[in-house]
């Protein structure tokens, strides 16, 4: 099983589309792909291939510091570990938790030498599925036949589809969502195993911060979309940036590669040592399909 993230320092570069155009190509192949939208605060690839989020198929909950006062001394350790600056003490007094720069990660409650912080739970996103190609074995009500092979049930799902795709919603206004985003990734890698997918490829969100981090660590490798505009070459510095740190092979795909001056982008390419995989002429059927949600079934190689 292949794991791609398919990523891009600028939003609106068309990240999602080509997202969607790969998956197509994989499933064309006869492969059983996996799309994961983990741009959890916008989500949108259901809405480029026509589909509607309905009913979740899980909750996801993210644990919160909450300081016990009875037990806490002061110490002041809690506010010097934490690093996302979620935790603030005048001095002599008790620590305030600020829960919109908390990323859940732990380590306060982990190092209180008095154990003064409990953990409150709390919602924090949803993750939906959906099943996107026609089954290839209908399931019945009738009792199977003699010999009869049927699909595997998963909650309510069936495992004979190629084509799913898995969406992470943040609860609205929740500031860090990079929690979320990495367990709408342990979800969809779980769902990978059980259905023995090829190919897990995770729609990123724009940008290089928590919840691009959560997606983009260990991957297989990741395609890089941009475009040849001075924003988009500036952007794309830092998410080569963000990959060479991570670990994660980059490859770059131009967008909209003939409507500006692509000599920045290949520059940078060139200074990273990295190939302009594929370049992706504007298109107007393209981007009518894109308006329309009706990208389904656009080929990646044709476009
Ligand atoms: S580490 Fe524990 S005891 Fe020390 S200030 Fe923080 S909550 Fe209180
Ligand atoms: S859980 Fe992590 S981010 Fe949140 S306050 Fe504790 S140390 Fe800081």
């Amino acid at each position: 099983m292949k794991t791609i993230a398919i990523s891009g320092g600028k939003g609106g570069v068309g990240k999602s589309t080509v997202a969607v155009l790969l998956a197509n190509r994989f499933v064309k192949e006869g492969k059983k792909v996996i799309l994961c939208d983990c741009d959890v605060e916008c989500p949108n690839d259901y809405l480029l291939i026509g589909q509607k989020l309905k009913n979740p198929e899980k909750k996801v909950y993210t644990e919160f510091p909450k300081l016990n006062k009875k037990k806490c001394k002061k110490c002041g350790l809690c506010v010097k570990t934490c690093r996302s600056n979620a935790v603030f003490q005048v001095p002599g007094k008790y620590p305030i938790f600020i829960k919109d720069l908390c990323s859940g990660c732990g380590a306060c409650w982990t190092v209180c030498p008095h154990k003064a912080i409990e953990v409150k739970k709390e919602e924090t996103g949803k993750i939906y599925l959906n099943e996107i190609s026609n089954l290839k074995t209908q399931i019945s009500n009738l009792p199977p036949q003699r010999g009869e092979v049927r699909p595997v049930l998963l909650g309510g799902k069936s495992q004979n589809s190629n084509f799913w795709l898995i969406t992470g919603v943040a609860k609205a206004g929740l500031e860090e969502t990079g929690p979320v985003v990495a367990k709408v990734k342990e979800f969809a890698l779980d769902f990978a195993k059980k259905i023995k997918a090829d190919y897990v490829l995770l729609d990123t969100a724009p940008g290089t911060h928590c919840p691009v981090i959560s997606a983009l660590m260990d991957c297989d490798f990741a395609y890089i979309v941009t475009e040849p505009t001075p924003m988009g070459a500036h952007d794309l510095s830092l998410i080569l940036d963000l990959c060479k740190k991570l670990k994660v092979k980059a490859k770059i795909i131009l967008n909209q590669a003939d409507l500006g001056d692509k000599r920045k982008i290949q520059k940078i390419a060139k200074d990273y040592k990295i190939k302009i995989e594929k370049e992706i002429p504007y298109s107007k059927k393209l981007v009518e399909a894109y308006s329309k949600g009706q990208l389904l079934n656009f080929d990646f190689i044709k476009v």
